[in-house]
């Protein structure tokens, strides 16, 4: 599917539901993706772009900021500590805060930095064991801490559980983001979007409907 076709499906499903398309904000998923599909976009005009690995988007991504203007780099996978510094200074918007101690890490780079990327909390609404994210019933307390450390915290991302029914998990999400007063909600993938529009999703991340599929090795 193209981008140009991607677009037109966030217009009609904002459209459908009262909301203006330029509130949501698309976030091509370019992890895996072999650079001359990258680039493709990129020609395109598409400029943010979401890695979930910070080594991957390292190696990839100078060269083609080097090329085109004005490229938005939001990091989507899980961050350890020891690659915090890394990730800011590469990334506008990172989706995956999700424990105390990043919150810390990040907290102290944006002191010694006097700048911090935008965040998203990430909440494990299936409560799966497997999943990054805080879980629904701490949010509350994590969103209030790391507010405390003045983080910069836009909104909430999650990931639903492959095998349940999406709309479900946003609707979870957008809840607990609205009693904390907090507007962005990263959610949706390829196969949601337009069900996580309907609920809210100011940042959808879409990788393969853009794309084509990921060979994973
Ligand atoms: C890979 C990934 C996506 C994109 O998934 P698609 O199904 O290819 O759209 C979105 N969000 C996260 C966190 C991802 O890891």
């Amino acid at each position: 599917m193209s981008l140009t076709e991607i677009t037109a499906r966030i217009e009609t499903a904002a459209q459908a539901h009262g909301r203006d398309p330029a509130d949501i904000t698309l976030i091509a998923v370019s992890k895996v993706q072999p650079p001359e599909r990258v680039q493709a976009v990129l020609e395109e005009g598409h400029r943010i772009y979401g890695e979930n690995r910070v080594q991957e988007a390292q190696g990839r991504w100078p060269a083609f900021q080097d090329q085109f203007d004005g490229i938005d780099l939001h990091l989507i996978g899980p961050l350890q500590t020891n690659k915090a510094r890394q990730a800011v200074e590469m990334f506008s918007t990172i989706h995956t805060l999700d424990r105390p101690k990043l919150a810390q890490t990040l907290a102290r780079l944006a002191q010694e930095r006097g700048k911090s990327p935008d965040l998203f909390i990430q909440v494990n609404t299936g409560e799966e064991s497997q999943k990054a994210g805080c879980l629904p019933s701490d949010a509350d307390a994590f969103i209030a801490d790391a507010r405390a450390l003045d983080l910069p915290i836009k909104g909430l991302m999650c990931i639903p559980p492959v095998e349940e029914e999406p709309s479900l998990h946003f609707a979870l999400l957008a809840k607990i983001a609205a009693r904390n007063g907090l507007t962005g909600l990263s959610m949706g993938m390829s196969s949601d979007f337009e069900s996580a529009i309907a609920q809210g999703a100011t940042h959808i991340r879409v990788g393969s409907a853009i794309f084509g599929e990921r060979d994973y090795v």
